[in-house]
């Protein structure tokens, strides 16, 4: 048995997330409250937020309901036109301001992250930069956000098109990256024009509140970036059904993205979804064996595996096989498992208990059909949440953890002959978000990246996310783009004008 279960009330970190968000300066931060219409609302009814390292409840949060949405999308209709008609070089200094006010609270909102989302302090406070990177990002597109004049066709005509704002923007976010998450959403729809009504993870509010709390003090008028807290599918069902939201976008699990791609449909909404992931990770064995290892631990391990680029399937040449498994099964036994708020950890717990068990559920399975557990003794049991990092070597093309996502710290390592045989194994998939490839053959590398059927790939590097890229997959793993100069069109609607008649 790899894994045990701990008892819960004798974990020594319990406690921990209190002592730190009781230290924060801005107590604002925790003090639970959606914002509707520029109004801070505590609501009668509140749901808790619970540290996921230790279960202990963090704080509390106003429970939003229907009622209150409706009240969200009228309040965010009534600041469009205002907020449309902005320049965009004002909008664009208040989105700048908005970051820098994060950036200014960096510690403060990386302990919020920790103490609900549960990652290392140190990946929380590198989200921070990273999420305040996108409002830097898209505060300048929104100032690009250039028509097109087209040699026309018709005599004597003048054919332009415009690039306007969508409306009221919905967006739906997870609790992997509960801040980039919003601000790549939001920071697109601002920066476009539209107003945003945000509905967080119900498991990581705090975060997304403190970032309304420093919206408006940058200024963002009232309407234009609400965050509404509460049962996702009551939250859901008015963003869906009512035709003035014109635009949804949605990060999750590809179940609820076929679910709010459906409910869409009714009014025929603008809809991006970034969906789950199941990347490849594929190793030639004419690589430098430690930078592979150096790629697989950081695509795989980052965010404790929460993580949509994760490596899910790391395929490997088989003349390597054997040495990339022993370092790589070394390089795992490092890793520290524990609190996100101790400066040693390097694994914290699963945000979700039942991402948890989707990892045991596929540790099992592949130990079933023949796996070997390589590395991923627990010495020290911390929690229900917890998952010790694991490598699992002789994986099959038939076990779960070859065809769902894993979402967590379990390595899978398959073994492969030819360049042909893995580039059919992994485009074998009905997810197509990232995909990494380790070679030393410029012409390998040129043609797998282009046969293989995956929105983003990453030759030689773990390592390639970022404001300036278009972040978005093919197939099952979702719909448009987020970031770089495509980000912004998910807001925006073309608008095509033809001046005729210009002859006298
Ligand atoms: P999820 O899709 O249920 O949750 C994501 C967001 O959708 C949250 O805000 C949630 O409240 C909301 N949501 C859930 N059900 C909804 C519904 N019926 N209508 C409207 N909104 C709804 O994801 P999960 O269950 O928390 O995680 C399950 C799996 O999803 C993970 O193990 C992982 O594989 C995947 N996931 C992927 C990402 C990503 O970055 N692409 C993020 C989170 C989860």
């Amino acid at each position: 048995m790899v894994f045990q279960a701990a008892r819960p009330n004798s974990l020594p970190q319990v406690g921990l997330a209190k002592v730190h968000l009781e230290k924060l300066r801005r107590r604002d931060f925790v003090a639970g409250s959606a914002l509707i219409d520029g109004r801070w609302i505590g609501g009668d009814q509140r749901d808790v937020v619970v540290d996921p390292a230790t279960g202990e409840v963090i704080a509390e949060v106003a429970r939003c309901g229907a009622a209150d949405m409706n009240l969200a999308i009228e309040a965010a209709q009534r600041s469009f036109a205002q907020w449309r008609d902005l320049l965009p070089e004002r909008r664009g200094a208040i989105l700048r301001t908005w970051a820098s006010l994060m950036l200014a609270h960096v510690e403060e909102l990386a302990v919020l992250l920790t103490c609900e989302q549960g990652k290392p302090l140190a990946e929380a406070r590198y989200e921070i930069g990273y999420g305040a990177g996108f409002l830097q990002w898209f505060a300048a597109e929104g100032e690009r956000a250039y028509g097109e004049t087209i040699p026309s066709h018709k005599p004597g005509s003048v054919l332009q098109v415009r690039m306007q704002p969508a409306g009221v923007a919905a967006a739906i976010t997870p609790w992997n990256f509960p801040v980039a998450m919003i601000t790549r959403k939001a920071g697109a729809a601002m920066a476009a024009g539209c107003p945003v009504v945000v509905k967080p993870a119900p498991e990581t509010p705090l975060s997304a509140l403190a970032l309304a709390r420093l919206a408006e003090e940058a200024g963002v008028p009232p309407g234009v970036f609400q965050v509404l807290v509460g049962n996702p599918i009551e939250l859901s069902k008015p963003l869906l059904r009512d035709a003035r939201v014109r635009a949804l976008s949605f990060t999750g699990s590809t179940e609820v993205g076929r679910l709010l791609l459906q409910g869409a449909a009714e009014t025929v909404k603008k809809v991006s979804l970034e969906l789950g992931g199941h990347a490849p990770f594929i190793i030639f064995d004419d690589v430098d064996l430690d930078k592979a290892v150096k790629g697989a631990m950081a695509a795989k391990f980052a965010t404790s595996g929460q993580d949509c680029l994760a490596a899910n399937r790391m395929y490997v040449q088989r003349g390597i096989y054997s040495a990339f498994v022993e370092r790589l099964s070394a390089a795992i036994t490092r890793l520290r498992v524990g609190h996100g708020l101790e400066a040693t950890t390097d694994i914290g717990p699963m945000t979700k208990s039942s991402v948890a068990e989707k990892c045991r559920a596929q540790i099992a399975d592949a130990m079933a059909k023949g796996a070997r557990v390589v590395s991923g003794k627990q010495d020290r049991v911390f929690g229900q949440n917890f998952v010790c990092p694991t490598l699992l070597s002789d994986v099959t093309d038939d076990m779960l953890i070859s065809g769902e996502e894993t979402f967590g710290p379990v390595a899978a390592v398959l073994p492969f002959g030819s360049e042909e045989e893995v580039l059919a194994r992994a485009n074998c998939s009905e997810m197509g978000l990232a995909a990494y490839v380790y070679t030393d053959s410029l012409r390998r590398a040129l043609r797998l990246s282009e046969n293989i059927e995956y929105g983003m790939v990453g030759i030689n590097t773990a390592s390639f996310t970022g404001p300036p890229i278009p972040f978005g997959g093919w197939k099952q793993s979702g719909l448009g783009r987020e970031g770089s100069r495509h980000g912004i069109q998910e807001y925006m609607e073309l608008k095509y004008v033809c001046f005729g008649d210009l002859v006298d």
